[in-house]
């Protein structure tokens, strides 16, 4: 029977059974590699660790900082495809890491770049791309999660050189130390959804942080107070003057999320594939079993359609092509997958499966939170249902 002592020297080490890579340019894979080679030394060795506590390891600040990876694409002109595996591989060493990436690139800065004026992002990108500044969104609030386009109960009025924000926001990432947060509030005026950007500082803000997660515990998730709170006019967003603005951020980062999806089966796939070959049942590996062999295959499976749809549909976003209903099916479809993966690799694990010492239970618990935040998996699923029928489930 053959065996093989090391799994990393075997073809296909890499997860990428379709070398989807190889659609990437020569300096786009060099740069893959950069960051691969940081996580290997930086974030996976200290991922668990800092789940069990549930801290954020804020020293990887720094070093993230300058590995620059905020805003590849609109400032480093890199592709949507070269930006969603590398999003991917961010969340295949940790998705809590990948979260707060996340949240302060893609939410955050992508609000900045979509919805700020130019005098407005002069203003404030340059120390929020240096991670400087660290953003946090605020969009959903206690009792506005899948309806809260339509039922945002946090308002903004507008007084004199101010407006005056007042509400309650929930789940917010990043909150509970970042530097800013933008806000989405309901003017009184014309009833249409603003954003402002809030200096988390600013009196009438309280943080309270969210405890007893077991998902991406490593996220710093916050309830937000805001009472009365003072917004100079210039902090208004010039261009989130309705939710169709908001939504110009969410059809970008709903792909993001997707491709987390992608980076968490790889990460099932890497740790249920050693695993099975390195753990001996009835005097052999437990690769060497059939049914053991059928659901890793199965990971591998779901973990390559998923990338593949994620591949194309990247593309189409470089082609300006992109639209909101595929990447609603993207994110349903490619999170359906991951959670059959991530049980899957941890029933492969047996009982150690349930402890984060072997990484998968971390993998396993962390795929919750990603099915449900983005849009729920039922919300995405109504989103392609309404376009193909023309018919709206949602309400
Ligand atoms: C870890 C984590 C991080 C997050 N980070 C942020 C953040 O940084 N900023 C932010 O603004 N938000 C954030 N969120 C919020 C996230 O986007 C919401 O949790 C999500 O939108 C769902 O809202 P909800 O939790 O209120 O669920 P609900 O909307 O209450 O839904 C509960 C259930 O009912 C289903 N449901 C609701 N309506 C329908 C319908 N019409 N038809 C069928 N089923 C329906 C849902 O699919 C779900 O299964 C985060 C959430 C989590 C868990």
């Amino acid at each position: 029977m053959p065996t093989s002592a090391d799994p990393a020297a075997l073809p296909y080490a890499d997860g990428d059974f379709y070398a989807f890579e190889q659609l990437l340019s020569g300096k786009e894979r060099d740069r893959l590699a950069e960051v691969r080679d940081f996580l290997a030394r930086e974030v996976r060795p200290i991922a668990v660790d800092c789940w069990n506590r549930g801290e954020f390891p804020m020293d990887l600040v720094p070093k993230l900082a300058a590995l620059d990876l905020v805003s590849p694409v609109r400032r480093q002109g890199y592709s949507n495809l070269f930006a969603g595996i590398l999003h991917a591989e961010v969340t295949r060493a940790d998705a809590s890491i990948a979260t707060f990436m996340g949240v302060h690139d893609g939410l955050f800065t992508g609000s900045i770049e979509a919805l700020a004026s130019p005098e407005q992002q002069d203003a404030w990108l340059p120390d929020i791309y240096s991670l400087k500044k660290i953003g946090a969104f605020g969009l959903t609030e206690p009792l506005g999660g899948s309806d809260v386009a339509g039922g945002t109960r946090t308002t903004a009025r507008k007084d004199g050189a101010n407006w005056v924000l007042n509400g309650a926001k929930r789940w917010i990432g990043n909150a509970t130390f970042s530097d800013w947060v933008v806000i989405y509030a309901r003017d009184v005026a014309d009833n249409q959804v603003k954003g402002f950007l809030v200096d988390t500082a600013l009196p009438g803000v309280t943080t309270t942080r969210i405890d007893n997660k077991l998902s991406l515990r490593t996220v710093q998730n916050a309830d937000i107070l805001l009472q009365d709170v003072l917004v100079p006019d210039f902090f208004k967003l010039a261009g989130a003057n309705s939710f169709r603005d908001v939504n110009k951020v969410l059809k970008v980062t709903r792909l993001a999320v997707a491709w987390q999806a992608v980076g968490l089966q790889l990460a099932a796939f890497d740790v249920a594939r050693r695993y099975a070959v390195e753990r001996r049942q009835f005097g052999r590996p437990l690769a060497s079993f059939q049914l053991i062999q059928d659901q890793l295959v199965r990971i591998l499976g779901n973990a390559v359609s998923s990338m593949g749809m994620m591949v194309r549909l990247s593309q189409l976003e470089d082609e300006g092509m992109a639209r909101d209903e595929q990447s609603a099916l993207g994110k349903a479809f490619a999170t359906a997958r991951m959670r059959e993966s991530v049980a899957l690799g941890r029933s492969i694990l047996g009982g150690n499966g349930i402890v984060t010492d072997f990484e998968m239970a971390k993998i396993f618990a962390d795929a919750e939170a990603i099915y449900s935040y983005e849009g729920t998996a039922e919300i995405n699923t109504l989103v392609t249902g309404r376009a193909i029928t023309g018919i709206s489930a949602i309400v």
